[in-house]
């Protein structure tokens, strides 16, 4: 790994650390010639994420498209975005934690309605609703109901 300051060839491990949630591993480093200390990340080089849309299609996983839904689940609710980042960090964590390579496109929204019910109980219906794209009234108020009955325990 070059040095960003005088390009020389060498540098010292100082410090080493995981990072994003032990996706990628956090490299600080002491360039042997200027002595100037920099960082670098490492990143497992993994398979991609294959999707399997309800209609059979598939696409790679696209992380930015799970944070973009579930931040529209959660518009004029208090949740940060960087709470939403982490859920997305953990989902993706069990995704490449799953075997087979390929993922259904609802196994994904599960798992998003599961950290979002632990974030806030109205993104978590709302994405709930637009997720299982409740037939009718009864079922959106089902799924209500499961939840009430679950906070109750
Ligand atoms: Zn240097």
């Amino acid at each position: 790994m070059k040095c960003p300051f005088c390009n020389f060839q060498e540098s010292k491990v100082v410090d080493s650390r995981p990072a994003n949630e032990g996706i990628s591993i956090r490299r600080r480093r002491e360039c042997l010639s200027c002595h100037k200390r920099f960082t670098t990340y490492e990143t497992m080089d993994t398979l991609p994420i294959v999707v399997v849309k309800k209609n059979g299609n598939r696409q790679s996983f696209d992380r930015h498209k799970l944070v973009n839904s579930m931040l529209r689940a959660c518009e004029k609710r208090s949740i940060s975005l960087s709470a939403l980042e982490s859920a997305a960090d953990a989902i993706e964590q069990e995704l490449h934690n799953e075997l087979g390579g390929e993922i259904s496109s609802e196994r994904i929204g599960e798992l998003a309605m599961g950290k979002l019910k632990n974030l806030d109980e109205v993104a978590y219906v709302r994405f709930a609703s637009v997720y299982r794209k409740f037939k009718d009234i009864n079922s959106f108020l089902d799924e209500l109901n499961k939840l009430l009955h679950e906070r109750e325990k």
